[in-house]
């Protein structure tokens, strides 16, 4: 065995061999993959091999799209049959809202070029002659959909990396992972010793262990998978071409042509997780016993819909051990707090998504940065709230629903409520209906009666519409109140720390008492953070942003090696908040504060102490709703009475709650962009609008000279605004933006401008075309209506009321 190399992937399964074989195409050629047994020996081996493009995120949808397409490649290239049965995919649907989802995916389909289109039911009928019923109510077909040879890819990729110079060890399990004083990381193995400057955990089933060999606790947790195999079915022995796969997402079930007979697999309601404890060393390619009751329910249904499957009886059954992460998507990256050592499991698709994570995470490694937004597989959504209870949870919530399609309104309820701040029980009282975000409650809206603080799942308007109304109204009108404890805040101290920063985060760090937009760029140049800095005092900054991407900030300063003496630590528990905001909210803290807030005093951006109640709080002006605006911060503590003095002030100003869904619309009205939508690491600052808070003439700041070589051309794509004339469904984004029948984009974001009384979107439309000058279109659920690009905000375009 090699003693050096650059990279070690750890595991053979069809992740790890596409990782290596990314790497070699990225011109590593020096990196050995080491497998504990045989290669697919996890759960890789028995696995149906079904891949499908389908996936309600568009970035995840994309990256399934390019493992399908890459199939044909890598088969060409090393010689070795994937085993392709390019049959295309049925979706099947019984219900409004499942036909409501098509609409909805076929729209997106559109700005992805991928083929997904409704057929009738006739044609349906005829691709598939086993369906004999009227229950389906729609049917789309993906023709690029289909299956593979589970083995035949991994021994594809595994064969084109070898071809390219990669070695790969089997039979070399991995006992220990250390850190060496140079860096370097020193993997054991019974066949000797091998050193590399990264190493990667695609050890599938057993990811969890190899996890712990560098002290991480992956949150992810094997659950147990069957499939049935049928004998010969009639109907398909004379058939002279193979069937399409198919999905009935009423029967939780998916199946395809298995030689004369048919495989079909469910996701049964009465899951099972395996392997708690963790999955056994010596496990070996085994099936785990079959329990045919645990998922008679959903054959049943499926068989009264094609009853051929159920006159043909069983031929086998598999039962296999598959890896979920807590929302079902993989999970990948560097890990927080080591970044040579990189993950790259959880992948419970590993057909359908295997080839776009391999890509991932070798252009993560040789770049730096993954290329592409991939925050919803990044280890780093997942804070320390990802307990193992909640894994526990929030998997079986997630296996039970992988094939009930979401609706854009739909909160899920496992796991919660987990972080919740002292004021969070009076919300609820005053009629807030809770969301989740980074493990945190957060209200969405706000019912008049706390008992009708509901809504059914939905793609169009429902009973919060009003109620939401109600709430922008009383932010423009008025004052409103928001809970802002969920920001992710992150504390970076000590001398020289404010000079540190500032070769990181592209604006200027502000001075004390004064808070700062700070877009965070990669090397590329691409957006990984747009956060607000808060100088506390000298070389004490509190940084501050969405909830879910904590981790991602810590992970990426801490890689930055902040200076001895420079602590970057994570101070959201800290710190609790209430979001004051409206033209009436300086009269309302005024009331209660004994500082001066006046213009003069405390005018747009400042920050520092103050006291409110009895309480001293850090105040910050600021506001995403595009009103003068205020956020109050205590410690826990200090929060419920913060918030009741608050409360029992505003009356006199008619104060209201508002929830996030308030904030969207109010946002959207002014233009403003979002993290993990229009700013992310798909975007850069020229083309988002973010170069106002850019310094380019700083001599210093990461990405800066990516930015100094995109600033030489014209970028492809803006951010637009768009006004879209929709009046129920209103767009959520997603939706593509069509120009002379072609989908030219997509928008980010969307919501329904109470205050200007229309729809609005932002998306990256191509500078090819004089956007603001043409007749554009949104596909809302398979209706076009018109769309507009607007020349600024329909509200407050000079941000007169911002600032005050
Ligand atoms: C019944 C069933 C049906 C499925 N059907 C489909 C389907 O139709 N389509 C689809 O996309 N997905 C399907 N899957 C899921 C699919 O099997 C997984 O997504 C995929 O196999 C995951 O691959 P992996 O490489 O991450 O992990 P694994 O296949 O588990 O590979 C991990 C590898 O790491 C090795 N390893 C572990 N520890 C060490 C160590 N210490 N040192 C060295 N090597 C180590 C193991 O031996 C193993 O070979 C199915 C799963 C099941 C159970």
């Amino acid at each position: 065995m090699k003693s050096h190399t650059r990279v070690v992937v750890i595991g053979g399964g069809v992740v790890g061999c596409s990782v290596l074989y990314h790497l070699t195409r990225l011109g590593w050629a020096d990196v050995v993959l080491l497998e504990r047994a045989e290669l697919t020996a996890g759960s890789t081996w028995h696995a149906a091999g079904g891949m499908h493009t389908l996936n309600g995120d568009p970035n995840v949808a994309a990256l399934q799209d390019y493992t399908i397409k890459l199939y044909a490649e890598i088969e060409r290239d090393s010689g070795v049959s994937c085993g392709i049965h390019q049959t295309g995919c049925l979706y099947l649907a019984v219900s409004d809202r499942e036909i409501d989802f098509f609409k909805g995916e076929r729209s997106k389909a559109r700005y992805l070029h991928l083929a997904l289109d409704f057929i009738s039911l006739e044609e349906a009928k005829r691709l598939n002659p086993l369906i004999t019923t009227s229950d389906y109510r729609a049917a789309m077909f993906d023709p690029n959909d289909g299956h593979v040879d589970p083995s035949g890819v991994t021994n594809a990729y595994a064969q084109s990396a070898r071809k390219s110079g990669a070695h790969i060890y089997r039979h070399a399990p991995v006992e220990a992972v250390t850190r060496l004083p140079s860096g370097e990381w020193n993997v054991r193995t019974p066949a000797g010793d091998i050193r590399c400057e990264y190493v990667v955990n695609a050890a599938g089933l057993w990811a969890r262990e190899v996890g712990r060999l560098v002290g991480y606790e992956l949150p992810i947790i094997p659950m147990e998978h069957q499939y049935i195999v049928t004998n010969d079915i009639p109907a398909l022995s004379g058939l002279a071409r193979e069937i399409p796969s198919a999905v009935d997402f009423d029967g939780a079930a998916y199946l395809r042509q298995e030689r004369h007979g048919l495989l079909l697999g469910t996701y049964e309601q009465d899951c099972r997780h395996w392997a708690m404890e963790g999955t056994p060393r010596d496990f070996g390619q085994e099936l785990l016993p079959p329990d045919l009751e645990r998922i008679a329910a959903p054959l049943q249904r499926v068989m009264e819909r094609m009853p051929a499957l159920g006159e043909a009886g069983i031929k086998r059954i598999v039962n296999g051990g598959m890896v979920f992460a807590p929302d079902g998507n993989p999970v990948i990256g560097p890990l927080p707090g080591n970044p040579t050592a990189y993950v790259a499991a959880g992948v419970m698709a590993g057909f359908s998504q295997g080839g776009g994570v391999g890509l991932a995470v070798a252009h993560w490694i040789v770049h730096g940065e993954p290329g592409m937004d991939v925050f919803a597989m990044d280890i780093a959504r997942f804070g320390d709230f990802a307990s193992r209870a909640y894994v526990l949870e929030k998997t079986r919530e997630n296996y039970r629903r992988r094939f009930v399609l979401p609706c854009p309104n739909e909160e899920l309820q496992a796991a919660r409520p987990l972080r919740m701040t002292p004021a969070r029980d009076h919300l609820v009282a005053s009629g807030a209906l809770m969301g989740a975000a980074g493990g945190w409650e957060v209200p969405l809206w706000f019912a008049d009666d706390p008992v009708r603080a509901a809504e059914s799942p939905s793609f169009r308007r429902t009973s919060a519409f009003a109620a939401i109304r109600e709430e922008c109204r009383a932010v423009r009108e008025r004052v409103g109140l928001w809970e802002t404890s969920s920001y992710c805040k992150v504390r970076i101290s000590g001398p020289g720390a404010a000079q540190w920063l500032d070769t990181i985060v592209a604006n200027h760090v502000p001075p004390p008492a004064r808070v700062a937009l700070c877009p965070m760029l990669t090397p590329r140049g691409r957006i990984l953070g747009d956060v607000s800095v808060t100088a506390l005092a000298e070389d004490h900054l509190l940084l501050m942003g969405s909830p879910a991407a904590e981790l991602l900030y810590l992970r990426w300063l801490h890689s930055l090696r902040p200076p001895a003496g420079i602590t970057v630590t994570s101070a959201t528990s800290r710190y609790c908040g209430i979001s004051v905001s409206g033209p009436l909210s300086r009269d309302l803290v005024q009331s209660i504060c004994a500082d001066d807030l006046s213009d003069d005093a405390f005018p747009f951006l400042a920050a520092r102490e103050v006291s409110v109640g009895l309480a001293r709080a850090l105040a910050i002006r600021i506001s995403f709703t595009g009103e003068l605006g205020y956020e109050l911060y205590v410690s826990p503590d200090y929060h419920l009475h913060l918030y009741q003095r608050l409360i029992h002030a505003g009356r006199a100003f008619g104060v209201r709650h508002f929830g996030a869904r308030a904030l969207n619309s109010l946002r959207m009205e002014k233009g403003y962009g979002g993290w993990g939508r229009e700013y992310t690491q798909d975007h850069t600052p020229v083309e988002s609008g973010l170069m106002r808070f850019v310094r380019i003439a700083k001599p210093d700041f990461t990405g800066r000279q990516s930015i100094l070589e995109q600033l030489a051309s014209t970028p492809s794509r803006r951010l637009c605004l768009l006004a879209i004339d929709s009046t129920d469904p209103d767009p959520v984004g997603g939706e593509p933006v069509i120009y002379r029948g072609e989908a030219i984009a997509r928008l980010t974001s969307a919501a329904y401008g109470h205050t200007v009384s229309r729809s609005l979107g932002l998306g990256y439309l191509p500078t090819s075309i004089d956007a603001r000058a043409v007749d554009l279109e949104v596909e809302l659920l398979g209706t076009r209506v018109g769309a507009t690009v607007l020349a600024a905000a329909p509200y407050d375009p000079m941000s007169a009321r911002l600032r005050g």
